[in-house]
C-alpha cells in the first residue's frame, strides 16, 4: 500500500476513534448521571431501568470495536506492510471495503466465512434418515 493510502486510512481510524472514544464518554456520563439521581430518588441501584442496560450493550459493542481499531492501527505503526492484507488468505483487501471498515483483518470472501461459518445440516435431516432406515 502507497504510504499516502497509509495515511488516508490512518486518519480513517483515529477519525473513527475519536468519536467512539466521545461515544463512550458521553454513555458513562449518562450512567453517572442516572445513578446519581436514582440515589436521590432513592431508588435502588439494582432496579435498572431498561435505557440502562441499552446503554451497557452500546458501550460493550463500541468497547469491542475500539479494541479493533487500536489494533488495525498498531498494524498500521508497526507493520505497515501488513495493514490492508486479509490475515486469513493474504490477499490484499479492497481499498473501497477499507474505506467503509478500515479496521477490518479480512477481505470481503473471508470476512463472510467469519460471519457464517460452516453451515449446520438440517437438525432434523438425521432423523429423517433414520426414519427411512426404518
Ligand atoms: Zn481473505
Amino acid at each position: 500500500m502507497k504510504s499516502a493510502e497509509l495515511a488516508h486510512f490512518e486518519r480513517l481510524l483515529l477519525d473513527e476513534r475519536g468519536g467512539m472514544v466521545r461515544d463512550l464518554e458521553r454513555i458513562r456520563a449518562s450512567a453517572v448521571q442516572s445513578a446519581l439521581e436514582n440515589r436521590s430518588a432513592g431508588v435502588e441501584p439494582t432496579d435498572s431501568v431498561g435505557d440502562d442496560r441499552n446503554d451497557d450493550a452500546i458501550a460493550a459493542r463500541e468497547v469491542e470495536a475500539l479494541k479493533e481499531l487500536d489494533e488495525a492501527l498498531r498494524i498500521l505503526y508497526e507493520a505497515p506492510e501488513e495493514y490492508g492484507v486479509c490475515v486469513a488468505c493474504g490477499s490484499p483487501i479492497a481499498l473501497n471495503r477499507l474505506e467503509i471498515v478500515p479496521a477490518t483483518r479480512y477481505c470481503q470472501d473471508d470476512a463472510k466465512r467469519q460471519q457464517n461459518p460452516r453451515r449446520r445440516p438440517r437438525p432434523d435431516a438425521g432423523r429423517q434418515l433414520l426414519a427411512a432406515a426404518g
